[in-house]
């Protein structure tokens, strides 16, 4: 595969109608790219995406995670308190009439987005008004609210699952890997039972040194799921060094503390015989079940190693996302860059969205990106984010 728009046609031979918004959304980035990037002076007219980190809780404590995991940043009682700032649903719900005027992809994630106390009705009004209404899960709430799920006509949900068994379980915990499955086999029994191809279901592994052997065991099991797609994410890892740099720059450039980034150094990515996965990885892609299965990055076999083993190395350069998403934190914080949530633009809790969007900060942050060489910054390295919609570097 040369590069994620090669998934199109797959896509529209197999699901017609969820290939609209994810053309929509490629064609926004060109466009972005290609005008707002160069000419609009730090401004930005389009928007494909927004996403919401919905809530700092989870009930899950896997391994790598860089919220709750082993180098984690925000779990305990850190969590708990930082819950009681969560934005109210009536909030929300004018957020979403705000957007729905430019109808982008709607991307729910957490934390656990059940976890959020009025989930259900804040999904319903979101995938009423914006049919491209995602939701990013752990999975293990899915079996309790499937009938309200596919009745509520949600678009997509992405359901992280690390491994087969015992290999899940032990990057996510004792009996998740049953709970995952038993959530999509409901999910499966409603909408044949309510005649509904919604929501489409996708399932996302991440690679670490834990799992990255047993690849092909997971993907080979999915096959039951009826999914539209399988995600292969790479993983995002950073080393105290990149870190470091990171801080300085942001310290620097913005006058802002990073904080958040110890969290993805957490060394998972140590060990990974790029050789052995490239391997892997390429029976893997000569998988034929029927839908797409998706390495994020797409990269060439021969240059797995580097990706986990030379962090500093980039592998995208030119971030485009800060004209085509906005990720919008518990607490109503508003910011471009999903990993790094410190650069705040504004707090949706305050004022509208569309006048953060384009404030002074935002068009400072753009502006200085792309001046930046290779229009990225120290830390973005192996942001995922960048892995989706930056450009594919020579030899990557
Ligand atoms: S389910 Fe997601 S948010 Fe929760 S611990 Fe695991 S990776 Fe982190
Ligand atoms: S690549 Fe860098 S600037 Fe772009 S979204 Fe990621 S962290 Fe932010």
């Amino acid at each position: 595969m040369k590069n994620n728009l090669a998934i199109l046609p797959q896509i529209l031979r197999t699901r017609a109608s969820l290939a609209l918004p994810v053309a929509k959304a490629f064609l926004s980035k060109l466009i972005a790219q290609n005008i707002d990037y160069p000419f609009a002076g730090g401004k930005s007219r389009r928007l494909a995406l927004v996403t919401f980190r919905i809530t700092p809780l989870c009930n899950q404590s896997c391994v790598m995670c860089s919220q709750r995991g082993k180098t984690g940043v925000l779990k305990g009682r850190y969590a708990q308190e930082e819950a009681k700032k969560i934005v109210p649903l009536q909030r929300y719900l004018e957020l979403v009439d705000e957007l729905a005027r430019v109808n982008p992809i709607l991307y729910v994630w957490g934390g656990e987005p059940f976890l959020y106390p009025h989930f259900m009705d804040l999904a319903q009004n979101m995938a009423r008004k914006c049919p491209a209404f995602t939701v990013n899960t752990n999975g293990t709430y899915l079996a309790r609210h499937a009938e309200r799920i596919v009745r509520d006509q949600w678009g997509s949900v992405y359901i992280s699952l690390d491994g087969r068994g015992e290999v899940n379980d032990a990057i996510r915990g004792k009996g998740s890997y049953q709970r995952v499955v038993e959530g999509i086999q409901a999910v499966n029994r409603e909408k044949e039972r309510q005649g509904s191809d919604l929501p489409y279901l996708g399932l996302v592994t991440t690679i670490s040194n834990l799992n990255y052997l047993h690849l092909e065991e997971v993907v080979r099991a999915a096959r039951e799921f009826k999914l539209s797609w399988h995600m292969i994410n790479l993983g995002t890892y950073t080393n105290a060094a990149v870190a470091e740099k990171q801080r300085r720059f942001m310290l620097e450039t913005f006058g802002v503390r990073v904080n958040g980034m110890e969290g993805f150094a957490n060394g998972y990515n140590e060990g990974i015989d790029g050789r052995r996965f490239a391997e892997i990885l390429a029976r893997v892609q000569e998988l034929d079940f029927g839908y797409p299965i998706i390495t994020v990055p797409v990269t060439g076999a021969r240059q797995i190693d580097r990706y986990y083993n030379e962090l500093e190395t980039p592998v995208r350069d030119h971030c485009i996302c800060p004209w085509v998403h906005t990720d919008i934190d518990y607490n109503g914080d508003v910011h471009f860059c999903v990993d790094y949530p410190e650069y705040i633009l504004g707090n949706i809790k305050e004022e509208s969205f569309f006048s953060i969007y384009n404030n002074e900060k935002a068009v400072f942050f753009r502006q200085t990106l792309k001046k930046n060489p290779d229009g990225i910054f120290p830390g973005c390295t192996r942001c995922y984010q960048l892995m989706l919609l930056g450009r594919r570097r020579k030899g990557f």
